[in-house]
């Protein structure tokens, strides 16, 4: 059994002892640092630090590009946007978008420097966070915004489909998308592998996005695949369909590794819970556990209550709630099962 949680918005070396020993001793065997540009640009050495604290406290490191060109998921900015207009997606309207092309060279050897400072950081596996081309409603945005028609992937539209990418997304412009991330994630994977980390990935949760999965368990520089099923954005929050939206999201996650022969873990919603609601992340840590999924972790450590705008109300009692499945899971009684 492997369980982790995510770690941000402390970089003090002594309160970060402090809180991965409270990891370690709730059943952690992993952290997920966030390593964001900012902390790339300013913080290297905090990160560093930060690696080797939790190294003492006999956890494991990933680092997670959070947020970096907009590619990865999290809610830190990319300033690589600004230093590398031309990096940037363009959209079905001919608009540059605020999120860089993962089919620009620029973009790739951002990520492979980025990659540099990781392995100088002693990460022993980078997380690849939630890839995804420009996501409007992350931005607040509705319609039927999409990218990308930059120069890069018009021509290598072109030689995949011998035609013009067209102005309207349709299934092909999709498989054009997940073929590009799947190449993306192969080169930086495969770049971290050559500098001796390990590779994770979690890929979203949706439908359209679940026939990227098999193809990336495939790469063989992708150790373990995982997906984030978070229960805050359901029309209809009640424990069944809780479990039920866990269940679906990690019996696929277990099928595709398994065939693929890699690990599967399942993210926990260890943020906007509601006071009152804890029983909500019990009811999804059985469920990943129901459907063989043995590597369990969360967003993010303590109800992520280092972030106001994911906070848990009661930020104590979602971490002492999750980690008392980690615990039981962890307990001789669970694992032989
Ligand atoms: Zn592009």
């Amino acid at each position: 059994m492997r369980t982790g949680t995510s770690y941000f918005g402390n970089k003090f070396p002594e309160h970060a002892e402090k809180d991965f020993k409270n990891m370690k001793e709730n059943g952690c065997s992993y952290v997920v640092l966030t390593f964001s540009e900012n902390d790339f640009q300013y913080y290297t050495k905090n990160i560093a630090g930060l690696s080797q604290q939790a190294h003492c406290a006999g956890l494991e490191v990933h680092l997670d590009p959070w947020g970096v060109c907009g590619i990865f998921g999290g809610e830190a900015y990319t300033n690589f946007i600004n230093t590398s207009f031309s990096s940037r997606q363009i959209d079905n309207r001919g608009r540059p978008l605020p999120v860089s092309c993962p089919n620009n060279p620029q973009t790739v050897d951002f990520l492979k420097s980025w990659i540099t400072a990781s392995r100088d950081c002693s990460a022993d596996y980078i997380f690849w966070d939630e890839p995804h081309f420009y996501i409007p409603r992350w931005f607040g945005q509705k319609g039927d915004t999409w990218g990308c028609r930059c120069g890069h992937c018009k021509e290598k539209y072109f030689s995949i489909f011998k035609k013009d990418i067209p102005d309207k997304i349709n299934d092909e412009v999709k498989s054009f998308q997940r073929a590009s991330l799947f190449d993306f994630i192969k080169t930086v994977s495969e770049h971290a592998s050559a500098n001796g980390i390990k590779n994770s990935i979690c890929l979203l949760p949706d439908i359209d996005n679940t026939l990227l999965w098999p193809e990336i368990a495939g790469i063989p520089a992708i150790e373990s695949i995982g997906t984030d099923p978070y229960w805050d954005h359901l029309p209809n929050i009640t424990e069944n369909t809780i479990a039920e939206h866990v269940e679906t999201f990690s019996r696929k996650i277990k099928d595709i590794a398994e065939k693929h022969g890699k690990r599967a873990h399942i993210w926990i919603q260890n943020f906007r819970i509601k006071k009152g609601d804890e029983k909500f992340i019990t009811i999804a840590c059985e469920a990943a556990f129901s459907r063989g999924i043995r590597d369990i972790t969360a967003w993010s450590y303590m109800g992520t209550e280092a972030m106001s705008h994911l906070a848990c109300e009661d930020p104590p009692k979602a971490w002492k709630t999750l980690t008392a499945s980690y615990k039981k899971f962890n307990s001789p009684d669970h694992s032989s099962k």
